[in-house]
This record gives structure tokens, sequence and C-alpha cells, in this order.
């Protein structure tokens, strides 16, 4: 008699829970038919979700959901695979992933003489005089050396040669770095002669001949020159990167800092209502004149498109030793990396961004940056507390910390927005820049921080590594490099959860960009975006996570992106 009570009051529960909303007696999208992660504590799995309006009106059991099913309602059976809450990317750059369908891709290449050969497929396509652009090499990734090394780094000749009249520029995979030909560098009126005091550096040979790297601050002597593309090139370029986004199952996209212009385009699809995809964009922090107008403006918070935060750097990328560290680089002993601007400028900004409304997203890799800029919110957090109450400041990358600023994240309530895959790509090399002892004590330190108390938020920093979110995941879980070498992974003890990884790149990413009201978990009244995987990715074994694609993207209760039109 006791069992069958108890059983009853279960039921009785499971009930209440799952009874639908009166308001709504027929769905738009009713979904069932596979395991569907909710990220909702309460119910952290359902069996089905209801869908009106774009917005989520039911998740628990199938019964009740297929209630809701009318002749107009579009009926998604997942016949066995798994669904989250739509997938948000925490850092990458939309225009630039597009940028990169556009250009030369050099993320494969094994080393310099393939570099050399895909220019020189390029330049028997290109018209006279066009810019050949490209981006993703990694001197450190490849198999041999060039035969002429400067500071680590190849030199132009082997390139120019193959390219005399059309200007070549190929950034480095970071981000960081360019490397120019004997064109590009000859429009750019750079020579021997050339005297550069600026921030980064413009690499030399033995003679004081410029070997076309171009490092840090100095890029933007080559890059200023490369010719903006017109207004459809950019759309072009736009939906590119957003079909690129839908296609890896991202709902929601957190730009790292974009341009007066192209803030301007993302608006004017936004009016036009054809984003594909939600958009959390950064504003370009070196621009002070569109800062300073979206001081006065103030924040813009919308379903689509969201403007409410600041992008400043703070250094550069360990892989070309622009990181600032507290101590020198270990394979670079009188080397300890730069600041990319003054401290005093990113205090002000701060200030400024605290007064507005605006959140604050200071790019850092080295243990000097970090703690330099953990000191300046600081100090903006003491200066104004009633507006530091939930500010959401954030520290883009986070890489490598020094033990006593691990603890200040959770203590400040700094979100962490880092990028799982970073690890994996750079781990191996990293070490040669850091050495063990700091590897150990402060690099990649997912697990420390998510101990302390802070958040931990995942992305890919895409175009620098590719927008996929199952490669970011699988890194998240394994401490693995995708290529199979390092089977048992590097600091383990670091490794995230399954759950922590998907809270990373869902509910914890929402609230990165103050949306969780909004989005990140399966609940009545969030957006209807969601993920669909074809296997379930807290489930499957460890070696299966890197074949797991991404099925159906949906935003908004609208199905974006299909791999299979049958399912
Ligand atoms: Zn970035």
């Amino acid at each position: 008699m006791k069992n069958l009570s108890t059983l009853s009051l279960i039921f009785l529960l499971l009930f209440a829970c799952n009874t639908p909303p009166e308001t709504s007696d027929t769905a738009d999208m009713v979904i069932f038919g596979g395991t569907i992660y909710t990220m909702d504590e309460a119910m952290p799995v359902v069996e089905a979700v209801a869908v009106k309006g774009g917005k989520i009106v039911f998740a628990g059991f199938e019964e009740p959901a297929k209630a809701l099913v009318d002749s107009n309602t579009q009926v998604i059976d997942l016949q066995g695979k798994a669904m989250t809450p739509g997938f948000i990317e925490s850092h990458a750059h939309l225009m630039g992933i597009g940028q990169l369908k556009r250009q030369l891709d050099l993320s494969d290449i094994k080393n310099y003489r393939e570099m050399v050969a895909r220019v020189a497929e390029a330049v028997k396509k290109a018209k006279p005089g066009e810019w050949i652009l490209g981006r993703g090499w990694h001197q450190s990734k490849w198999d041999e050396l060039p035969e002429k090394v400067v500071k680590g780094f190849q030199s132009h000749e082997t390139l120019s040669a193959v390219s005399p009249d059309n200007p070549v520029y190929l950034r480095h995979a970071s981000g960081h770095a360019g490397f120019a030909n004997a064109k590009a560098m000859e429009i750019a009126g750079i020579s021997a002669d050339t005297d550069y005091d600026g921030r980064g550096e413009v690499f030399r040979d033995e003679n004081g001949q410029p070997t076309g790297i171009f490092n840090e601050g100095a890029a933007s002597l080559i890059a200023r020159h490369i010719p903006e593309g017109s207004l459809e090139v950019r759309q072009e370029i736009l939906e590119l990167g957003m079909q690129e986004c839908l296609k890896n199952g991202i709902t929601s996209f957190c730009d790292a800092g974009e341009s007066a212009k192209t803030i301007e385009l993302y608006q004017s699809y936004r009016e036009q209502e054809k984003l594909g995809l939600r958009l959390w964009v950064m504003l370009s922090g070196h621009d002070s004149v569109l800062l300073e107008k979206w001081y006065q403006k103030g924040p813009q918070i919308d379903d689509w498109l969201t403007i409410r935060a600041i992008k400043l750097y703070s250094d550069g990328a360990l892989g070309s030793r622009g990181a600032w560290l507290l101590a020198p680089y270990t394979d670079a002993p009188d080397i300890s990396g730069e600041p990319s601007q003054p401290m005093a400028h990113i205090g002000e900004v701060c200030h400024q961004a605290l007064t507005y409304g605006f959140q604050v997203c200071v790019h850092a890799i080295g243990d000097r940056a970090n703690r330099e800029v953990l000191d300046q919110f600081q100090k903006a957090f003491e200066a104004q507390p009633e507006k530091a109450k939930d500010h959401r400041f954030r520290i883009e990358h986070a890489q490598h910390l020094s033990r006593e600023d691990i603890g200040r994240f959770a203590e400040l309530g700094v979100i962490a927005s880092m990028q799982g895959i970073h690890m994996a790509s750079d781990r191996p090399w990293a070490i040669h820049r850091l050495g063990i002892d700091r590897i150990k004590e402060g690099a990649y330190v997912w697990q420390k921080l998510l101990q302390s108390g802070a958040k931990v938020i995942n992305g890919t920093d895409a175009p620098v590594e590719p927008v996929n979110p199952i490669n970011c995941y699988y890194a998240s879980v394994t401490r693995r490099p995708l290529d199979g070498s390092a089977e048992e992974g590097y600091e383990v003890d670091q490794r995230m959860s399954r759950m922590e990884a998907l809270r990373s790149y869902t509910l914890d990413a929402a609230f990165g960009a103050f949306d969780e009201p909004k989005m990140g978990s399966i609940q009545v009244g969030k957006f209807a975006d969601f993920t669909v995987f074809s296997q379930d990715l807290i489930k499957v074994p460890v070696n299966e996570i890197l074949e797991t694609r991404v099925d159906m993207t949906i935003v908004g209760g609208e199905v974006k992106f299909q791999r299979d039109k049958n399912m």
C-alpha cells in the first residue's frame, strides 16, 4: 500500500510538471524521439519539446507534447539522436570566418614549401595586381624548417619569386602576425630604410632587409593597404560566415570585436530580418569614435543583434611571443612579451563601460597581461560599486595565469572566456614557450577556475580554429590534440566533465552575454534554439566523440540547417 501511494505521488508530480500550459493548445513545432538535454537542473533530460512563436512552450513527456500537434505543426522525430540547447560560440569573428571561405586556407599546410605552392596556384587564377590573401599558417606546426629562418620564422624570397606582380599577404593562425611578399612590401613602402618604432616588430635579416614577417601592431603597415571589399563582397562574407556557423550547430554567436562598418552591415541585416543566427557583438575598442557614439546611445539589447560589450587587447599571442609574461619566455630568455596598449587606457574604458552599462572583454594571454587586466577591472569595480554589482566583465582567452590570480576570477566575478580547442592545438608547442612548471601551474586551467567558482565559457576563436564545437568539446573533455598525439591527454586533472563542457557552450555561455533568461537551456519561455547531434555527446565513448556530426540547427523554432533532408 505504501509503495503504491509513493508511486502515485510520483506520477502526480510528474503529471503536474508536464501539463501543457493552457494558453497554447497547438504548437508550431514538436520535437521528440531522442535524448533531449535541457541544462535545466530540475529536469535535465526530457522526451519532447514544443515550440510556438519561436519560443519553447513545453518541455517534458512525449504524450502531452504530441497533444499540441495539429495539421500545421512541424513534427520532428529525432530518431534516437540527441538534442541540446542551441550552441553558443562565446568568442569568434564572424566576418573572419566568412573571409576565410574566400581566401587561401593555410591551416593544413605541412611546411613553407606547401605555402609557396598554394600561392603559386592562386597566382595562376588571379587578375593582374590582385591581392592574394590567406590565413591560418603556423610555423610551429611545420614538419620541416625553411632554408632561411629569422627568429624562428620563414623569409619571403621564395614566396616573392612565385608571385612577382601580385601582392601577397598571409596572416598567421593566431591573427597576431602577417607574412608579406616583396610586391606587398613595395606597395606599403617598406624597405631596409623603413623606421618602425610602433608596437610589434618588422622582422629583419642580418643585412637589415625586412623578411616579410610583421608581428603584432606592425602588421597594420601592410594590412592597411589591402583594399576593402565592396558592400556586395562584405554581404557575401557575412552570409558565408553565418552559413558556416549554422552548419556547425551555432545558434548564437559572440563576435569578438567589430568595426563601425561591420556593425552597420549587421544592423541592416537585422532590420531586413536576414540574420540567420543571433549575434552579440563587442565593439572594437580600437575605435574611440565608435565607443563614444555607443556610450551616448547606450547598449542595444535585442533578440537578434545585441551590442553591449567592448573588446580590448592587453597583449599578443604565445606563438609569436607577443603574450605578456611575468617572467621571460623559456625558449627566449630575453623576451617577456609586451602590453599591446597602456593599461591606463584599459582602466579608462572599464570606467566608462560601467558608467554606460557595457561589458568589457579584454584579450589577455600571458600571466602578466591577465594580472594587469584583473587589476584594472578591480579598480573600476571599487570605484563604482553600485554599477559593478552585475558587470559580467570578461577576460578573453585567459590562457596562462599565475597561481595567485586564478582565484581572482571568481572573487571579482570575472568570466573566463576560454577556447578548449586552443589547448589541443597549442599545448604541444606552448610547452617550449612556458616550460612545464608554468604550464602545470596556470595554462588552460579550466578545472582550477571552475572549482574556484568562476564561470568558464567556451568557443573556438574562429577563424583561428574552425568554428566546429565538436572538436572543441572533445578537447575540453579529453585535453588531447585532434591529431591523435598525446593520447593520454595533457594535464588531465584540468579536463572538464561532459556536462561542464556542455554547460560552457550553452547555459554559462549565455550568462557570459547576460542572455541566460532568454537562452542556454531548454525551458518554457526561452528561445526555441536547439542543436541536434548525430549521437549523444554525453554518453558516446570518448574515442567516438569526434565522429559526432551536427544534424540540425534550429533557431527561433526554424530549421536553419539540416544535414540529411530526410530526417
Ligand atoms: Zn579572437
